[in-house]
């Protein structure tokens, strides 16, 4: 079995350690545990995150407001391994204590961090995930893929496979290049060898969404790691792509979805010299998003209706406690859950007040939301303040809730009706968070965009609406696709055709359970980007 290191900027695993953000983070997380039950020679590279990512509240009008809470109580979770790694960042030297997260259901996950005294004000380098600006992000990356390298090393484990989930640990192969060229080789060689032992997770679709960084400021920073300036343009281009340089550094790529694989190959196509890009579909972590009685009553063809009773319950009362607002338990409840960018599109669903209005007025349609924006976007903010206005103006039927984490999307996936996601395709590259909603019986109400393009069978395990369209008035043509699908299909059935709704219920369960499971997903990245095995991606 090839042992795996992977490297991630995030991690989620449980919703009070505050180590992520958002999907990336969730994946990597679930990752940890399918790796974990299977019993698979993994082990996890990250940042111990002194703030972790935003808290982000409602604040007057809507406008959310971001706080950085230290998270000191997670130190009484991790063991201190008593490694510690120096970087060198601005030409001076980090130190990085390394720490191990060693709990029940996860591999061994490492975490770096350089909250030491000894540090001054390096010390808040591993402060705010995704937080300030390009240095201090330099800087970070400089900790988790030099600092975690030298961290496998110093902790004595053997690692056949480095698995970058997506650019942020490319510098980790520039370490990797340069201590061959200290044992003598030289820069190609050092290069071909190193591409033998990394592969690469691509993940964004939206082009901005891919970091980059000017050569000088890196070679301010140290993210060079004394390599020159054109083997740096060799890997990463000018300015330096991170994620180009995931690709020129890797033997073997994938994206997160089979549709996401034909746009990144699009995207990436001019990229000489990178990896083959193959489709590794996502999947999730069932021990951790599916609800036990659900899969009880679907192994059983028995009971589904009664089980989602409990869990629509569950989620009205957690509901009501978080946001004093109580949905009526009768009506059909839609959840929509996402980071708040202008892709993802969250308030197209009242994007026609004519036709929506009704349904809101008399609560014949009930809506959720939650997302948390970047904490420097003002236009993710904006989406949100967009929302609590209609939560305002519809204040029975329509809910924002603050501060989207691990526990508001586990009571959403399970206890909602209808689980919407309406991206601009092909922006999304997979969309986890429905996988969840399938296999606890939610139905999907969805573009033909990220993992949905693969999975939809419309009108049998949930709906697809737009046809997977892609040009001009997409919004529009989304927007009235969505109305006739939830008008003249979804709001029917649910009032008036229970049993059909049920067996769209079990469809969904029975075509996602095991085709979208973190354990597949482990397997296939075994099977085809950490053997050798050659594979092309045309
Ligand atoms: C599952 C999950 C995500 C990822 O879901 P997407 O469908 O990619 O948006 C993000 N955040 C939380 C809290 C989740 O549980």
């Amino acid at each position: 079995m090839k042992k795996v290191a992977y490297f991630c900027m995030e991690y989620g695993i449980d919703k009070d350690l505050r180590l992520y953000a958002g999907g990336l983070g969730i994946l990597a997380g679930d990752i940890m545990k399918a790796a974990c039950d299977q019993e698979l020679p993994v082990v996890g590279i990250g940042i111990l995150w002194r703030q972790g990512y935003t808290r982000q509240m409602l604040g007057e009008e809507g406008r959310p407001y971001n706080s950085y809470p230290l998270n000191d109580d997670i130190y009484n979770h991790l063991q201190d391994t008593g490694v510690e790694v120096k970087v060198n960042i601005r030409e001076r030297d980090v130190i990085c204590r390394v720490w191990k997260l060693d709990r029940e259901g996860i591999v061994p996950l490492y975490l770096l961090d350089t909250n030491l005294e000894e540090n001054g004000f390096d010390s808040w380098i591993t402060g705010q995930l995704y937080g300030w600006f390009e240095e201090e992000r330099l800087a970070q990356e400089i900790v988790l893929g030099i600092g975690g390298v030298r961290a496998l090393e110093k902790l004595d484990i053997e690692v056949d496979v480095y698995h970058f989930n997506e650019g942020h640990a490319a510098l980790a192969g520039l370490e990797l290049i340069k201590k061959k060229m200290n044992r003598g080789l030289d820069f190609e060689e050092a290069w071909r060898e190193t591409r033998k032992q990394i592969v690469f997770t691509t993940h964004t679709p939206v082009k901005q969404g891919n970091e980059e960084h000017g050569l000088e400021a890196m070679r301010y920073m140290g993210a060079n790691n004394r390599l020159t300036l054109e083997q740096m343009v060799a890997i990463g281009g000018a300015p330096f792509n991170m994620t180009v340089a995931g690709l020129r550094l890797s033997r073997m790529a994938n994206g997160v979805a089979q549709l996401h694989r034909e746009t990144a190959l699009k995207m990436w196509e001019d990229v000489e010299g990178r990896s083959p890009i193959i489709g590794i579909t996502n999947g999730v972590h069932r021990g951790t998003w599916v609800d036990q009685r659900m899969i009880n009553a679907y192994r059983q063809k028995e009971g589904l209706w009664e089980t989602h009773k409990k869990l629509k319950q569950e989620l009205i009362d957690f509901v009501e406690n978080r946001s004093g607002v109580r949905l009526d338990f009768d009506k059909l409840i839609i959840g929509f859950a996402r980071r708040m960018v202008p892709y993802k599109r969250s308030t197209l669903i009242f994007g026609d007040f004519k036709k929506i209005d009704k349904y809101l007025e008399k609560g014949e349609i009930q809506l959720i939301f939650s997302g948390r924006s970047h904490p420097l976007d003002d236009e993710g903010k904006k989406i949100i303040a967009d929302l609590v206005q209609y939560s305002k103006r519809y204040p029975e039927s329509v809910v924002f809730l603050e501060d989207y984490n691990m526990e508001i999307g586990r009571y959403l996936t399970r206890g909602v009706d209808v689980w919407l996601n309406n991206p601009r395709r092909p922006l999304e590259a997979s969309g986890t968070s429905g996988m969840k909603a399938a296999m606890n019986g939610v139905l999907n109400l969805s573009t033909l965009d990220g993992w949905w393009d693969e999975a939809c069978e419309h009108g049998i395990n949930g709906w697809q609406f737009g046809g997977g369209y892609e040009g001009k008035n997409q919004d529009e043509k989304d927007l009235e696709a969505l109305y006739q699908v939830l008008f003249d299909d979804v709001l029917p059935l649910y009032y008036k055709n229970r049993e059909k709704w049920v067996e769209m219920m079990y469809n969904s369960i029975d075509s996602t359970y095991q085709r979208f499971s973190a354990h597949k997903m482990i397997e296939e990245y075994y099977n085809r980007l950490y053997c050798q095995q050659e594979e092309k991606d045309e």
